[in-house]
């Protein structure tokens, strides 16, 4: 399971054990996954009393309506899953950062051995690790 979660988050390689990579996910999806739970809470609970309303107002069939809320679900899971990867991505780069492990904090390039404190992948100007 752990090579299938460092395929999707390469960031994880670079951590010093399989041990510490494990933590560092669990303590960086552990936020995102809290945050997606609260959010998906709300939409349900609006798509659930606003459910009446839009059927009232536009005068929709049902079907009509069920199938727009499918794909609206499935739109918003799609994004919801691009989001969480962004920021998994930036909380395992931040976590690996803290541990003396330079790595740019937006393309995840390894910024070990650089002279300049600009990032040959991206171009992102970065504080060099103390
Ligand atoms: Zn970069």
């Amino acid at each position: 399971m752990m090579r299938c979660y460092m395929w999707v988050f390469p960031e994880l390689r670079r951590f010093a054990s399989v041990r510490e990579s494990k933590i560092a996910l669990h303590k960086a999806a552990g936020r995102v996954y809290l945050a997606g739970y609260f959010i998906g809470c709300s939409l349900l609970a609006v798509l659930a009393g606003g459910w009446r309303v839009i059927q009232s107002h536009t005068g929709l069939p049902e079907l009509v309506l069920m199938g727009l809320g499918v794909a609206v679900a499935g739109v918003g899971g799609c994004f919801g899953v691009w989001l969480g990867r962004k920021r998994i991505c930036l909380l395992l780069r931040n976590q690996l950062n803290d541990q003396g492990i330079p790595v740019c904090t937006r393309c995840g390039y390894d910024l070990r051995c650089l002279r300049d404190n600009r990032c040959p992948e991206c171009g992102d100007i970065f504080e060099p690790l103390a």
